[in-house]
């Protein structure tokens, strides 16, 4: 049996996208490994009418909803090797079961690789994040930190004062020049240049190596991000390399340089969110599904 559509990855993306296939009854088939990126953080936010509402029931509703589409098959697995094959594609899963689609879906979101400072992952999504627009508003104007990465933490050090009076860390991995020194200090940024040794506390408290403590509420950084599994590569699609990682480049049908394959949400965008990841979903649904048709 041939699949008109394999999804990889059953997140917002992957969801949105078989939605609109299962609703034009294609035989689709989502592989789901149950590791959204937003796994870590209890709450999400930004998403019209499911503000404030549980990351993980916004999925759990989606998939059910999509349950309802008699076509479209759900498997809990990992996807390890996918490859061109006649007419279409091969997918081998984990557990060793090969499948064949015409087209394919590449939802599977990215990795975040944190700075290595010790206390970061254990707070991450709780007191530790990337994104303010996601999780700043809560923290309620209290101190906040921005944690250097990149050259790219100037930008997030730049936005963060909207969210609470911000310290800037360096930790050696930015140097501001002078006249970026001067456009933190208008936007009351505070530079902190030494190194910092750990993170503790109940929230994101920074240690530094000559000792002294910065209680802080919350410390924004800038992880880099991968695709989550190498199927990217092993079809041979094209990726964007940028300052903050790699993600895999598509046009805007999300059609990667590999006719056939597509892909969506953060896998394929630099910066991702949910709203973001269901909208490119249904772009991508929408072009494999056409692409049945009109090739
Ligand atoms: P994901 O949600 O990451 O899902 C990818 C899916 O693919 C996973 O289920 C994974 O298991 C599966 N997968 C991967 N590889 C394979 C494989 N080989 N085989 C099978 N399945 C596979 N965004 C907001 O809009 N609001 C927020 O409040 C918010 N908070 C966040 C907090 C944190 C801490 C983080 C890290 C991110 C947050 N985001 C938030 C961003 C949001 O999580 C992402 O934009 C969103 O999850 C992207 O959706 P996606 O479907 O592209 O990928
Ligand atoms: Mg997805």
């Amino acid at each position: 049996m041939t699949y008109d559509v394999i999804i990889i990855g059953g997140s917002y993306a992957g969801i949105s996208a078989a939605t609109q296939l299962g609703r034009a009854r294609r035989k689709v088939l989502v592989i789901d490994g149950g590791e959204r990126r937003n796994r870590f953080a209890q709450s999400s936010h930004g998403f019209l009418t499911r503000d404030g509402t549980a990351a993980a029931e916004i999925a759990a509703i989606g998939r059910e909803q999509l349950r309802a589409y008699s076509t479209v098959r759900w498997m809990d697995g990992q996807a390890e090797r996918a490859e061109a094959a006649d007419d279409g594609f091969r997918v081998v899963t984990r557990a060793g079961e090969a499948l064949a689609a015409r087209r394919l879906v590449l939802a599977m979101g990215v990795r975040d690789e944190l700075p290595n400072v010790p206390g970061l992952a254990e707070r991450w999504g709780k007191s530790v994040f990337h994104c303010p627009y996601c999780h700043g508003y809560e923290l309620d104007q209290a101190p906040l930190g921005v944690l250097a990465a990149s050259p790219m933490s100037m930008h997030h050090a730049m936005m963060l004062p909207d969210w609470g009076p911000t310290t800037f860390f360096l930790n050696d991995a930015f140097a501001p020049d002078d006249e970026q020194r001067a456009r933190l200090e208008r936007r009351g940024v505070v530079i902190e240049g030494g190194a910092v040794e750990r993170v503790v506390g109940e929230r994101a408290d920074v240690v530094m190596r000559d000792g002294r403590i910065f209680p802080l509420a919350g410390l924004f950084t800038l992880p880099r991000v991968s695709p989550s599994t190498p199927m990217a590569e092993q079809l041979g699609c094209e990726v964007e390399e940028g300052p903050m990682g790699t993600v895999i480049r598509v046009d805007e049908r999300k059609t990667t340089s590999i006719a056939g394959v597509y892909a969506c949400g953060d896998a394929a965008r630099m910066g991702g969110s949910l709203p973001l990841a269901v909208s490119d979903g249904v772009i991508a649904g929408v072009a494999a599904h056409q692409s049945l048709i009109f090739g």
